[in-house]
């Protein structure tokens, strides 16, 4: 998911001379002046999506361009300051702290018994379950830590079957995308308990190494679980580091922010994370040959580049094997997941799919899960399509592996 920065501007705001100054990221501040989101219909022949972008403290909106929806948040108090100026726009969520809240309430009534996938869970118990699946099947699942956290949390990934095809997946660079850990879990879960009973899943796990990390950032994970529920980064110095711009494929390029309050900040350099150090040290020793990197929102697939829109070399193999993946994807729900090369929907340099491509040779995609848009929900999906999604997730996973055979 992406936000904002100067350099995030869309392209088209930058053509009509309109890249604002934008604010970045800020702490909840108290129900007074509760941040908004809002959505704007954008039009070549109209500027209300530019003049709005000064006032955003977020985009939520992961495509962008001249003909698409603009969804920002903005304070409440500067909803007068938007009506003065004509911008026409529609509140698609009066106050998302509340919404917040609301959810936080909710989980905490949670007594985390009963179905593990009927609702979001949390580090503590997302680690536990990865501990049952291994316990359950130990001749071919196991679970270890490739990591630690900023603030000492293991990074635990769950490793699946001896094939010899490897493919790494993974949720959570971003810390408020919560249906990717799920996901992530989830297609874990039906891999270990579904494989003596269906075919398909059994000849995978015999013919693959499948790793699979569901948090990948353990310390944004649990703030947005105890502080602020739309928290991006990790935890660095409190500012936080964007660890999908952190790794080393045009590092600090376009779409990648110096400022260390921005959400898309870089680092300091290339790979100054732990979390990012953990999975580039994992790929560099597993080299695998597919991935899969899960983020929420939008509903898109999409693949190198993201730094350039040089086309990838492999470029024709990406659209193909990606195809097959919406197809089976839609099969599920009929719901569509659009295919793009990554520079299509914005510049993103340093980003975990340019460099499993780039340096480890890796057919590399990034999923946006559900929602489609920030219409009423945005990143809080409401957890009666944890399931459905995660057909989604799945389904990609097996269409990719058998793609790329
Ligand atoms: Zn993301």
């Amino acid at each position: 998911m992406l936000n904002l920065d100067t350099a995030r501007v869309p392209r088209w705001m930058y053509v009509a001379g309109i890249a604002a100054s934008l604010v970045t990221w800020a702490a909840p501040r108290p129900a007074r002046d509760p941040r908004v989101a809002i959505r704007i219909d954008c039009h070549a022949d109209s500027p209300s999506c530019a003049l709005a972008s000064p006032f955003a403290l977020d985009i939520w909106s992961e495509e962008q361009g001249p003909d698409v929806p603009l969804e920002l948040v903005v304070r409440e108090s500067s909803l007068t300051s938007l009506t003065a100026a004509h911008i026409d726009y529609q509140v698609t969520v009066a106050n998302i702290d509340a919404v917040a809240e609301a959810e936080a309430q909710r989980l905490r009534q949670l007594d985390g018994s009963g179905d593990f996938f009927a609702d979001y869970r949390d580090y503590a118990a997302i680690t536990e379950h990865l501990h049952q699946l291994a316990a359950l099947a130990p001749d071919r699942v196991t679970v270890q830590p490739i990591g630690v956290s900023l603030e000492g949390r293991p990074i635990w990934a769950l490793k699946i079957g001896h094939g010899a095809t490897k493919i790494l997946i993974n949720g959570t660079q971003h810390a408020r995308e919560w249906i990717s850990t799920m996901v992530n879990t989830s297609i874990a879960d039906r891999l270990v308990r579904n494989y003596a009973t269906d075919p398909a899943i059994q000849k995978f796990v015999d013919t693959t190494t499948l790793w699979v990390v569901p948090v990948v950032n353990p310390d944004g994970y649990q703030y947005t679980w105890g502080t602020d529920r739309y928290w991006r980064k990790n935890r660095r110095d409190r500012h936080g580091t964007d660890l999908n711009r952190n790794w080393a494929v045009a590092w600090g390029g376009a779409g990648a922010s110096k400022q260390k309050g921005s959400d898309t900040y870089r680092g300091e350099y290339a790979f100054s994370e732990p979390e990012t150090q953990a999975l580039r040290d994992l790929a560099m020793r597993e080299r695998f040959s597919l991935h899969l990197d899960f983020h929420a929102f939008s509903q898109l697939i999409l693949y190198p580049w993201g730094w350039t829109a040089k086309p990838a070399a492999d470029r024709d193999r990406f659209a193909g094997v990606g195809d097959k993946m919406a197809s089976a994807m839609f099969a599920q729900h009929q719901i569509n997941y659009r295919l793009m090369q990554s520079v299509e929907l914005y510049p993103a340099a340093g980003t975990m799919e340019d460099w499993m491509y780039g340096e480890v040779g890796a057919l590399s995609y990034t999923i946006e899960l559900r929602p489609k848009s920030g219409l009423r929900s945005g990143f809080v999906l409401p957890p009666a399509q944890i399931k459905p999604t995660s057909d989604e997730g799945f389904a990609a996973l097996l269409a990719l592996r058998s793609a790329a055979k």
